[in-house]
């Protein structure tokens, strides 16, 4: 019964990530036009900006990156809140400058059935 039921598992697997690819995932995620701030502040483009480490969370692999970031002015210092990219431009969802995943792996996670999600998350 369990063997079955993994063979179902890893033939879906199979179908939901075979057919697409992963978009290429740059190395750098530029701050471009259009970041913002979580408070809303957008970019200026005279102001310095920095680079710091993020992972990009694809369909098959997860990518040590680094992302273009903005010190906002209009949240106080001690909160240390950056204006980051958007991101969408290059394919990708900027959670909080850390965590960015890929459009077409949120797409599969919200078309998979709630079973199919429990079953990838106790493989994973
Ligand atoms: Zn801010």
């Amino acid at each position: 019964m369990f063997s079955r039921d993994v063979g179902e598992f890893n033939e879906e697997i199979t179908h939901l990530f075979s057919p697409v690819a992963s978009p290429s995932v740059p190395d750098r995620i530029l701050l471009g036009v259009g970041g913002r701030c979580i408070c809303g502040a957008l970019g200026k483009p005279e102001e310095v900006t920095l680079f710091l480490p993020c992972k990009v969370y694809a369909l098959t692999r997860v990518h040590a990156c680094e992302i273009e970031l903005q010190a906002c002015n209009a949240c106080p210092r001690a909160y240390r809140h950056y204006v980051g990219p958007d991101g969408r431009e290059v394919g990708i969802f900027n959670l909080n400058n850390k965590l960015l995943f890929t459009h077409d792996l949120l797409l599969t996670i919200t078309l998979l059935p709630s079973h199919r999600l429990r079953l990838l998350s106790l493989h994973g």
